[in-house]
């Protein structure tokens, strides 16, 4: 079936004249294919049909061919027709939103974009509006370059303006420091000069006061490098408890002289090293006990380092927990400002510049962490700062000192400290080493453990404990007869209590580096004294003091402060509680000197004066009487020479001050001292 037969027909019949003039012969002109075929041979006949049929085949292909054309062009035309009519429904979806687009572009350009007359040709008013358009772009275009071109030229302007303040800030330190520094040294000289007493003050004033603006020109110059940013963080490997140490080490002096206590603790699961800024990571420590130390009259610092689970940010926690003023509730957020301090009397009373806190916040967040104070009850602050710096192996060198010493290798180490913290510290350390602690917080129950027949192989005792002191514990252990043991005495103030042969030394805070090294010593049979601090100190020591002393005073605290600074001083003394105690003794001991605190119970200093004055054999400058006052009016002082003191010292009592006190007394009394001065 063909779907055109006319088409098929008129070709077919061309065809097969065609042929039939080919094949049959020429015959006559004019005739037709059946009187040629009559004509024709058998053999012309097949030919002719043979070609025939092959065209009509051919013919038929071809037919087919075009039809299969003809239809897939119409398919195509169809899909072409709605795809048109699609994209014109678009068209006009667009022209009407660009319609809609620019009439509220008029609306809101009224003065650069008109509205679109109705009566004019859709396509037509949208170009012209479209031609407005542009040209306001351009406008707000130029403007945007103006604009950026005037913010690069602030942007110089202000580049110039920081580096301008960095070189006056620069040589501003350079022109302060200068004349600073003649003013530190040159007082420094005065000072080892001979002084009258207000000579002296005035002079140690100068000097502290330079120092103090020393510290402020250097606080504001690492300000205002972190702050225009300038701030680049080392990555070297660094040993933990080997920057707390030295951190510790240069509060250690101002510690002795206060009656703190500071405990280390590292929590195990601490890395021993860590990649970062040492300096830095030592500088933020620094201002944190450097103000706990500061603010801390008395009682524990104790600085931790453990794994972060507070969830700010950082993955370890160091905290630096004081006993101290503490800090009102409504300033804790304004204390990490530059120049804030909560109040300025504290300034006059402790110093400082009000940059330290500023700084380490800077310096906290540049390793990752956050810092921030918390209150503590009863009192005190804790200071925490986290980091974010990545743990690594302890260099080579190093290792030796956290193992400890090898002798210590499953020996029983008896340990005895009143503060469970100490305990617990000094336990880590032998723990670490391999080593048993048996701990104790009272002398007294360590003795009768010992009494009852248990062996150890070292004892480690604190000195300033409550009820027995180490050397007196030592010595109770010594009377018992049994076989020395090698033994070790912490003490948190800056001198050496005299001990048996076989017993070491260490002060406070005990680095673990250095305990290993004591430890070592002694179980090798060597003991170590450590250097007492009064070497690099100021405080002299009295060799000999020949003077009896008695301290009346019921404060306990101030009794043990007292108690301490004499110690110190290498001085003995008799301690009573109140004036009618004081006054008994006194007749018993006849004591050379007497530091008499004015306001007791039973009988007050001034009361037990006068009585001890009226004692046969007194006589007015024999004993002196020293008092000890809390306030610092001259009246005091007067009723106290009425009553028969001799001289009177202002609580605080400060380590020079009393020293002074003694040796002029004991000049005056009993002859003269002889003083291991270490200046
Ligand atoms: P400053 O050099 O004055 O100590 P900081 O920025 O280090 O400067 O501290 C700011 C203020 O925060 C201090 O002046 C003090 O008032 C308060 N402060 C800081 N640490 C303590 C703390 N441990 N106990 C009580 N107050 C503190």
């Amino acid at each position: 079936m063909t779907p055109y037969p006319e088409i098929t027909s008129a070709v077919l019949h061309r065809l097969l004249v065609l042929q039939a003039k080919r094949h049959l012969g020429p015959g006559v002109p004019g005739a037709s294919i059946e009187q040629r075929l009559k004509e024709a041979s058998e053999d012309q006949i097949r030919a002719f049909l043979e070609t025939i049929s092959h065209s009509f085949r051919e013919a038929e292909q071809q037919s087919a061919r075009q039809a299969r054309a003809l239809l897939i062009s119409t398919d195509e035309a169809n899909t072409l027709t709605s795809r048109l009519a699609k994209l014109n429904d678009e068209l006009g979806d667009a022209l009407t939103f660009i319609e809609n687009e620019l009439t509220t572009l008029a609306r809101d350009f009224p003065e650069s974009i008109t509205p679109r007359p109705a009566s004019e040709n859709r396509i037509t008013a949208l170009a012209e509006q479209f031609k407005q358009v542009a040209s306001t772009w351009h406008i707000h275009e130029r403007g945007i370059i103006e604009a950026q071109r005037l913010a690069e030229s602030l942007r110089k302007e202000a580049d110039r303006a920081n580096k301008a303040k960095s070189d006056f800030l620069a040589a501003m330190s350079h022109e302060i420091r200068t004349p600073l520094n003649g003013v530190i040294g040159m007082t420094g000289l005065l000072l080892q000069t001979q002084l009258n007493e207000q000579q002296l003050e005035q002079a140690e004033t100068i000097h502290s006061c330079g120092d103090t603006l020393l510290s402020l020109i250097n606080n504001i110059l690492d300000y205002s490098k972190i702050e225009s940013g300038n701030l680049d963080l080392e990555n070297v490997p660094f040993i933990l408890q080997n920057a707390i140490e030295d951190v510790l080490d240069l509060f250690k002096h101002s510690m002795s002289s206060k009656k703190i206590e500071i405990l280390i603790w590292i929590d195990p699961a601490t890395p021993h090293a860590f990649v970062g800024d040492l300096t830095r990571f030592r500088q933020i420590l620094i201002n944190l006990v450097g103000n706990a130390v500061k603010f801390t009259p008395e009682g524990q610092i104790e600085l931790t380092i453990q794994p972060n689970s507070t969830g700010k940010r950082g993955k370890w926690l160091a905290s630096v927990h004081d006993t101290g003023i503490g800090i009102p509730p409504d300033r804790m957020d304004r204390l990490f400002r530059v120049f804030s301090q909560v109040d300025a009397s504290t300034t006059r009373e402790f110093g400082g510049t009000g940059l330290g806190l500023a700084i380490s916040l800077r310096l906290v967040e540049a390793m990752g962490g956050e810092i921030w104070v918390e209150n503590r009850t009863p009192v005190g602050s804790t200071f925490h700062f986290s980091f974010d710096l990545p743990g690594c192996e302890p260099p080579e060198a190093s290792i030796s000192i956290l193992n400890g010493p090898e002798l210590l290798w499953g020996a029983t180490v008896l340990v005895i400290d009143d503060l469970a913290l100490n305990l617990k510290i000094i336990e880590a350390y032998l723990l670490n080493w391999g080593a048993k602690a048996i701990c104790f917080l009272s002398p007294i129950s360590a003795l009768e453990w010992i009494k009852a027949g248990n062996s150890y192989q070292l004892l480690i005792t604190d000195q300033d404990m409550p009820g027995m002191t180490g050397t007196e514990l030592l010595d109770s252990i010594h009377d018992l007869g049994l076989p020395d043991i090698p033994s070790l005495l912490l003490t948190s103030v800056g001198w050496s209590p005299v001990t048996q042969s076989g017993v070491s030394v260490l002060s406070k805070p005990v680095k673990a580096f250095e305990l290993a090294r004591c430890i070592g010593g002694l179980i090798g049979g060597r003991p170590v004294v450590s250097e007492p601090l009064r070497k690099q100190g100021t405080a002299p020591r009295f060799k000999y003091f020949p003077a009896k002393v008695l301290v009346a005073e019921d404060n306990p605290v101030n009794q043990r402060l007292i108690r301490l600074l004499l110690a110190q001083f290498g001085v003995d003394a008799e301690y009573r509680n109140n004036g009618l105690e004081a006054l008994e003794s006194y007749e018993i001991s006849r004591p050379d000197i007497i530091l008499m605190d004015v306001r007791m119970p039973e009988m007050d200093g001034y009361e037990a004066t006068r009585r001890i004055r009226q004692l046969p054999g007194v006589t007015d400058d024999h004993p002196q009487i020293i008092a000890l006052t809390a306030n610092a009016l001259t009246d005091e002082r007067n009723v106290g020479l009425k009553a028969g003191m001799n001289d009177y010292l202002t609580k605080p009592v400060m380590r020079s001050e009393l020293f002074r006190a003694l040796l002029r007394a004991c000049r005056l009394t009993a002859g003269e001292t002889e003083i291991e001065n270490h200046h």
